[in-house]
């Protein structure tokens, strides 16, 4: 069995483990970001990579990184970054000197995309599509069995797409009404903001707004709390335009949505599924199927690992 590190580089963490070619993590290295600067991060990524090659004993064939932000796969390098306010940081290159092993950096949403096609729900769909229903929304599109990267690495960055220009909430991008501002975890606490005013006595916006994460409205929204059901229902409205927008671009056999808020399941996409199709209209109906991603939190990392074990970016099949 082979073996390679792979690497979550979130804006908040960094996690490093050996992974088998299996799909396996093994033991986490993991250490808190509170600097975002180029040298802290870099010294993260050394520290918890360390930690994961000595459990590979040698073992490991190559590094893979999956970072937010639009990445230069060939060489490693972040082109830029808005999380991290980075810009042509040679991240691979730097990772590379300190281990003497093959390192290979591509966006998250990318490797969770390769590693959601390669292990998870998208095993056996040659043509698929992976959403992450987080604090945004990050996507990868599988076409044919390839990984589609555009001509510069930002194919299925469908966060971006805008879906209410004229009446939606304003996206961190500063765009108005973005999928990602009206469909994402986040985009599900801003919709039950908005409609507060009707529930004067509800008591689900009635906390820290620091603490009011998008679960608490999720979970009373299947409790059948009427404020959260109102929410949930814009909430659902909205993030069927952008898959119908996905399916009207992409026509993949399945979308499967992760992050956070698709814990909810079925009770999810039930209330998606009849405004999909409606929403549908020249491309075939329910030739896109809807389902939940099964690697969850684990995606990123895995698909990193892949890329490592892959030679790159790519859902080519390797001959070894
Ligand atoms: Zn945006």
């Amino acid at each position: 069995m082979r073996t390679a590190i792979g690497v979550d580089l979130g804006g908040s963490h960094v996690t490093a483990a050996v992974v088998t070619d299996d799909g396996t993590i093994h033991r986490q290295h993991e250490l808190d970001l509170d600097d975002l600067s180029v040298k802290a991060v870099t010294d993260a990524l050394v520290e918890t990579i360390g930690g994961a090659l000595k459990d590979a004993d040698g073992a490991a064939i190559g590094i893979g990184i999956g970072s937010p932000g639009n990445i230069e796969v060939a060489t490693g390098t972040v082109v830029y970054s808005p999380n991290f306010g980075w810009s042509n940081i040679p991240l691979g290159a730097t990772v590379a000197e300190r281990f003497k092993l093959p390192v290979f950096v591509g966006n998250d949403a990318r490797c969770a995309t390769l590693g959601e096609y390669t292990f998870g729900a998208g095993q056996g769909h040659k043509d698929f599509v992976l959403l992450t229903l987080g604090t945004g929304i990050g996507g990868g599109i599988v076409a044919d069995g390839e990984l589609v990267l555009g001509n510069r690495f930002g194919a299925g960055e469908f966060g971006h797409h805008q879906i209410r220009p004229t009446d939606g909430f304003v996206c961190g991008c500063g765009k108005i009404g973005c999928f990602e501002a009206q469909a994402s975890g986040t985009g599900l606490i801003r919709h039950a903001f908005a409609v507060a005013p009707s529930f004067p006595r509800s008591l689900l916006l009635d906390v820290n707004r620091d603490k009011l994460g998008s679960k608490k409205i999720r979970k009373a929204a299947q409790n059948g709390d009427g404020h959260a059901l109102a929410a949930w229902k814009n909430y659902t409205a909205d993030l069927a335009i952008g898959l119908a927008n996905v399916i009207a671009a992409v026509n993949p056999e399945m979308i499967a949505l992760g992050g956070g808020v698709s814990t909810a399941g079925e009770f999810m996409l039930e209330a998606v599924r009849a405004r999909v199709d409606a929403l549908t209209t020249m491309v075939p109906k329910g030739t896109t199927q809807l389902t939940i991603a099964k690697l969850g939190n684990d995606a990123g990392q895995v698909g990193a690992a892949t890329m490592a074990f892959r030679g790159g970016l790519t859902t080519r099949p390797t001959d070894s």
